[in-house]
């Protein structure tokens, strides 16, 4: 028999992970969070810190790492019901038959929970390429932009058509030398607030262009593209590129812990919990009629979740207080 088991584990410490453990802090659970990661914060955090936000409500922008930083600070206020676990991947989840505790184990140890929030976001990632050959020997091509400060004056190509490709394109706009953008379509699949200030701006525009072929040895220096509508090719030099083209993720273990999964998440009912009783999912790792995957809406994911295992931990209860000024004030 397990004593002192979790009310509530947490899986993944991206931003949704980190609100819930807040939140579950805030309605009193005992709560641990436990990421694969050596550091919170995940994509924010790992892929782009320096990327502004400009969709978090109450923030006009706010820079990635900064609203981390919030975050940390957050949880903070209630970490006296908070144990972070970082640098260890959950492999799996089982309920235990003896007494029905939920079983979570790492490569290094297990964990003991009466409930489990995932919120893995898409799991461990991995960026689509170029496809050129000995891709991985260049050593200016970038699938991630960790500092701003690498890319200051230098002559900057941009691969993608998605917000974080145009976004780079308008944030490097004041850094770098010269920034381009290659989009194989004529139009991009961003917001389109970003895209009309990236085309008033100084950025090279280059839509419906595909890349033929690269010159250069360590460093490509010279990129060749090719027209897909039969119009001029051109070439230009650079010093630095950047392919955004997205990432192909697997919610690796996650895929077999006999949870329902539609388009690669798990699948949740209304009260954010997956087909296998206590075990829930928010943020980028779920899915259900409607979803859209930015923070804001797995932040509200969070919070439906928490609620709904604070009733499924204490039915009787379940009329609590949920506004944080009561809670804090009990
Ligand atoms: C370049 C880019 C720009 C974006 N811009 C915006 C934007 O402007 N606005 C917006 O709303 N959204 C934006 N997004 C989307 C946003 O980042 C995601 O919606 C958000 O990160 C989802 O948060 P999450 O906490 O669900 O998952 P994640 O941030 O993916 O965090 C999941 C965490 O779980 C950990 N994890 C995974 N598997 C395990 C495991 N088995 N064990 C332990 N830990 C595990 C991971 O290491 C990671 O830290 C952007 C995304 C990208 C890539």
């Amino acid at each position: 028999m397990i004593q002192n088991a979790y009310d509530l584990t947490i899986i993944g410490s991206g931003p949704v992970g980190m609100y819930a453990a807040f939140y579950g802090s805030l309605r009193k659970l005992k709560v641990k969070l436990i990421e694969s990661l050596p550091e919170l914060g995940g994509q924010l955090q790992a892929l782009y810190p320096e990327k502004y936000i400009y969709d978090v409500p109450g923030f006009s922008e706010i820079k990635a790492g900064d609203l981390i930083k919030s975050l940390k600070e957050q949880m903070n206020t209630v970490k006296e019901n908070i144990d972070i676990i970082v640098d260890e991947r959950v492999d799996y989840v089982r309920r235990r038959d003896e007494d029905n505790i939920l079983e979570i184990c790492t490569e290094k140890n297990c964990h003991y929970t009466k409930t489990v929030l995932i919120t893995a976001g898409k799991g461990a990632f991995q960026p689509r390429t170029l496809e050129l050959p000995n891709e991985s020997n260049y050593t200016n091509i970038h699938y991630f932009v960790n500092d701003m400060k690498k890319f200051a004056n230098k002559r900057v190509a941009i691969f993608g058509g998605g917000d974080s490709a145009v976004d780079w394109a308008n944030m490097l706009n004041d850094v770098a030398k010269e920034v381009s953008i290659i989009h194989r379509r004529d139009d991009f699949r961003a917001h389109e607030h970003s895209v009309e200030m990236m085309k008033h701006s100084k950025v090279n525009v280059l839509t419906s262009y595909v890349l033929d072929k690269v010159e250069g040895e360590d460093k490509i220096n010279k990129l060749y593209l090719k027209s897909v509508k039969q119009e001029e090719n051109k070439e230009f030099i650079v010093d630095e590129i950047i392919v955004l083209f997205g990432f192909l993720s697997s919610l690796g273990p996650i895929e077999t812990w006999d949870l329902t999964l539609e388009n690669k998440a798990l699948l949740v009912d209304n009260n954010k919990q997956t087909n296998i009783k206590g075990v829930y999912a928010a943020g980028d790792s779920s899915t259900y009629e409607g979803k859209v995957k930015m923070i804001t809406c797995g932040f509200g994911e969070a919070v439906i979740a928490v609620n709904s295992i604070y009733g499924y931990l204490f039915p009787d209860k379940k009329n609590a207080p949920v506004f944080s000024s009561a809670l804090k004030n009990k």
